[in-house]
């Protein structure tokens, strides 16, 4: 796994306080916010999200996706922070160059940036790979920060980025900030289009250079695990063929193996190719009319072949949200749902059981292994010996949102870890951290602003 050190060296205690903006590239949408820390562990949130056009996913210039973000940026400055942004017109009209802009009315910017980046400060870091369906080459290698700089200083905007944050960095800075008591969040964790997490390490752990400036007053940094990637080109962990065609079909072969077992992203195409293998079969009766007397799929099924369950991520994930949630007799709701989605018509109760059962299989596979991840660190760390307080830990994104029961396949889990036990997974506290990449981005900018002002000029 990468394991990349994020120069981050300390988590927030809730008294922060200030005014930042932050935007978040992460997998679907991009977002603009602006937050307030009211240094009480509380935080007023202003945003906009757009969905990222797909073209600009896979554009062939970096350009063309940074600019986009700029564009956001100014929109947002436009409608919700008019104020600022008058007097940014007004110094507009005076100043030629950008650098002129750069003083008291800048806005602090932390950008979070979803993707592994190979990190070489707290606002610099070059981008190792795309995941998720982003495939940009021209920007592979290079500082996203300056990408990002050099498109805002283009529109001339008040805005410097000050901190480049990986999601779950943010994470576990937001759930630090509002986390309730005084333990300290140990690790942040996405389950979402994506999966990864970060967490608090001791520097005399590290064995990777760590190079530039640092404050080493705490002995700790946090690492950006980026265990999405763990068993790239390994072949570790068990496969089954629907893995294996999922790989070969995606951008990314042989990329982001654990990912692809674990996350939003993939759970509903994993579902799709195992439900399209068994209507192959011979035997099967799935989606086929029961009275027509024969059991071949194509010549008695209702379904009309121009759905999605014939295309590559045709099934979204969050049908296998609706499947474990529909708690009716007849699972009803469900099998309304395949029709409008899939347009399978006439889905037997029978027909629905076995879509059901399928994404549990493959949901509770997902949720073991996320435990797998989370009980590593926890034992990493030896938080469980070293006292008696919880072990906090904050998640965010759409699975453990929106995927019923999702956290308690995973408590199941982290019981059965040897070190870790029933006893142990009491112990260990998982929170959501709502909006946590936003709130987490402006306390890692609030950070940065701090080091700036004590740099010697
Ligand atoms: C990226 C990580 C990110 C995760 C969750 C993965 O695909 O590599 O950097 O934290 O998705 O968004
Ligand atoms: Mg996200």
């Amino acid at each position: 796994m990468s394991q990349i050190p994020t120069y981050v060296t300390g988590v927030p205690n809730g008294t922060e306080k200030g005014l930042y903006l932050a935007v978040d590239l992460g997998g679907t949408n991009f977002r603009v916010c602006s937050i307030h820390l009211n240094g009480d562990t509380t935080f007023n949130l202003t945003y906009t999200k757009v969905a990222i056009p797909k073209n600009l996913m896979t554009a062939s210039s970096a350009q063309d996706l940074f600019g986009f973000l700029a564009k956001q940026i100014e929109q947002f400055l436009k409608i919700h922070h008019e104020d600022h942004f008058e007097a940014h017109i007004r110094r507009r009209q005076t100043v030629t160059s950008p650098d002129g802009y750069r003083d008291e009315h800048i806005f602090r910017l932390g950008f979070t940036f979803s993707f592994p980046v190979q990190q070489s400060g707290i606002n610099k870091g070059t981008l190792i790979r795309w995941t998720k369906g982003f495939d940009i080459p021209d920007a592979v290698g290079k500082d996203v920060c300056a990408l990002l700089q050099q498109e805002i200083d283009l529109l001339r905007l008040p805005v410097k980025v000050a901190a480049l944050v990986n999601d779950t960095v943010g994470t576990l800075m937001a759930r630090s900030y509002t986390s309730p008591g005084k333990t300290s969040t140990l690790l942040g964790a996405i389950f979402g289009t994506g999966t990864n997490g970060a967490y608090v390490e001791k520097v005399r752990n590290i064995r990777k250079p760590i190079g530039g400036e640092y404050d080493k007053s705490t002995g700790e940094m946090v690492i950006n695990t980026e265990w999405g990637s763990f068993d790239n080109q390994l072949n570790h962990l068990p496969n089954t063929p629907y893995d294996e065609e999922l790989d070969r079909d995606s951008v990314n072969p042989g990329y982001q193996m654990f990912e692809k077992r674990v996350s939003g992203m993939f759970l509903g195409e994993i579902v799709r190719l195992a439900l399209v293998d068994m209507l192959k079969r011979p035997q099967s009766t799935l989606f086929t009319d029961a009275n027509s007397g024969t059991n071949d799929w194509k010549s008695t099924t209702t379904i009309n072949p121009d759905t999605g369950l014939f295309k590559q991520w045709g099934l979204d994930s969050s049908l296998m949200s609706i499947a474990a949630a529909d708690g009716t007799p007849e699972l009803s709701t469900l099998r309304q749902e395949l029709e409008n989605t899939l347009g399978i018509y006439s889905a037997s109760f029978e027909d629905a059981k076995a879509f059901k059962d399928v994404a549990y299989a493959v949901g509770r596979r997902a949720a073991r292994l996320s435990a797998v991840a989370l009980g590593a660190v926890v034992l990493q760390s030896n938080k469980l010996n070293e006292s008696n307080e919880p072990v906090d830990i904050g998640v965010d994104g759409s699975l453990v949102e929106h995927y019923p029961f999702f956290r308690t396949m995973i408590y199941e889990a982290l019981a059965a870890i040897e070190g870790i036990g029933p006893e142990g997974a009491k112990r260990i506290r998982i929170g959501i951290a709502k909006d946590g990449s936003g709130v987490g981005a402006a306390l890692i900018a609030l950070v940065a602003a701090g080091m700036e002002k004590n740099a010697v000029p």
